[in-house]
């Protein structure tokens, strides 16, 4: 129950009754208009208008966390239940004052809302499995439309139609959109469209990447090429449209206090050297340098640019290391931590450099490794 929300150590009981109440009299004048709608729905347009009052309440009417607690709504709901929750038809509450020092009510408020990705517009390339999905999920589980990339070909459209399906399952919002990411024109008509759809892009994450390994004696220049073209050129292109498309919508601060956030998917293979992929790991390198040169170059226009670089993750990329007992004994030996990463663990990682609550910072790669760049065949030895 939303009322849940209210029930909360930091009000006072007043206050909880006090926002039952508004939350009751908006509830009551909106509800017919959702009478179609299915429980877990009904439930979610339920939370959202929560979210609001609550915010209202704590904050008052100007201020950026309420206006983005109302975007939610707006996202939520119909044009009426909208209307119900804009600045110009609020709930009439008195402003009331919290229990506790003001200090720490408002940590615990922003801490929660600062995650927040209502209201924005995430792409996700090489969306239809592995870590693109889990970020693509965790994104929409945070409250952004998620755009789940894939290659255009059958096999893609049906994974990548899957993921959407999950999301939606879950309450998020998603949809599709087929582009090869070495392909300029196929970047640029993606995030067109994404544009033409939604109104604009806040949020990239250039994720879609390959692996072709080989002794350098007898790789191809084929093999070469095609890391290079789509683990480092696609980000590239990715990475361009998308900051274009950030520069010529401007800053939302109502929505993030970024005007724009990259996050390019590199490896621990950015700074281990990795013998019979001399491809991947120099498009991963290569990755480094992109991110930090775009991240020092964009900073004064507010576009925050930033790596992810995961260890070992069970993905399909990798399975050959960590099908078999054997292999994954091998590779456990290179893991500190003693267990092979998640997909979660990476889009959670995703998820934080996406939101403000990781505002100011720029040009990091985060790596997300469970210490194997800890290089842990020194321990004890040397
Ligand atoms: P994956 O094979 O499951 O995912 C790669 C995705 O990229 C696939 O969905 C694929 O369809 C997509 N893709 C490939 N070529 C594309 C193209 N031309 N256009 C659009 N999409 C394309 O593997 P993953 O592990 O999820 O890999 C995701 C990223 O994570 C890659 O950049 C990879 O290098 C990186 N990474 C993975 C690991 C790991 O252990 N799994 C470790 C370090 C880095």
């Amino acid at each position: 129950m939303p009322h849940d929300l209210f029930d909360n150590a930091v009000f006072d009981p007043d206050t909880v009754q006090m926002m039952g109440e508004v939350f009751d009299a908006v509830w009551t004048r909106i509800e017919p208009d959702f009478r179609h709608l299915n429980a877990r729905k009904l439930d979610s347009v339920r939370v959202a208008l929560a979210g609001a009052v609550l915010a209202y309440t704590r904050l008052g009417l100007r201020d950026p966390l309420v206006l983005r607690a109302m975007a939610s709504c707006r996202r939520k709901a119909s044009p009426l239940f909208a209307r119900s929750c804009s600045p110009t038809e609020q709930p009439s509450v008195t402003r009331v004052h919290i229990r506790g020092t003001r200090g720490e009510t408002k940590m615990k408020t922003s801490s929660k809302i600062r995650y927040d990705l209502s209201g924005q517009i995430a792409i996700v390339t090489g969306a239809s499995s592995g870590l693109g999905r889990a970020t693509a999920q965790a994104l929409a589980e945070a409250g952004a439309l998620t755009i789940v990339n894939h290659p255009p070909k059958p096999s893609s459209d049906a994974k990548a139609a899957a993921v959407v399906a999950e999301i939606e399952a879950s309450g998020g919002q998603s949809v599709a959109i087929a582009a090869d990411v070495s392909k300029e024109d196929q970047v640029n008509a993606m995030v067109a469209e994404a544009v033409r759809r939604f109104g604009t892009v806040h949020i990239l994450v250039a994720n879609a990447g390959i692996e072709r390994p080989a002794a350098i004696q007898d790789m191809s220049l084929a093999d070469w090429q095609a890391v290079i073209d789509i683990n480092l050129t696609g980000a590239f292109l990715a990475a361009r449209a998308a900051t274009r498309e950030f520069l010529r919508r401007g800053a939302v601060p109502t929505l993030s206090t970024a005007t724009g956030k990259i996050i390019f998917t590199s490896s621990v293979h950015e700074v281990i050297p990795w013998a019979f992929q001399a491809n991947y790991a120099a498009s991963k390198g290569g990755l480094a340098m992109l991110m930090r040169s775009l991240a020092q170059e964009l900073a004064p226009m507010k576009i925050r640019v930033n790596s992810v670089a995961p260890g070992a993750i069970r993905t399909p990329i990798n399975r050959e290391a960590w099908q078999t007992e054997a292999a994954r004994n091998d590779l456990l030996k290179l893991i500190p931590y003693g267990r092979i990463g998640e997909p979660e663990d990476i889009a959670r990682a995703v998820t934080w450099l996406a939101s403000d609550a990781s505002d100011y910072v720029t040009g990091v790669t985060l790596v997300v490794d469970g210490g194997m760049t800890l290089y842990p065949a020194f321990r004890g030895q040397g």
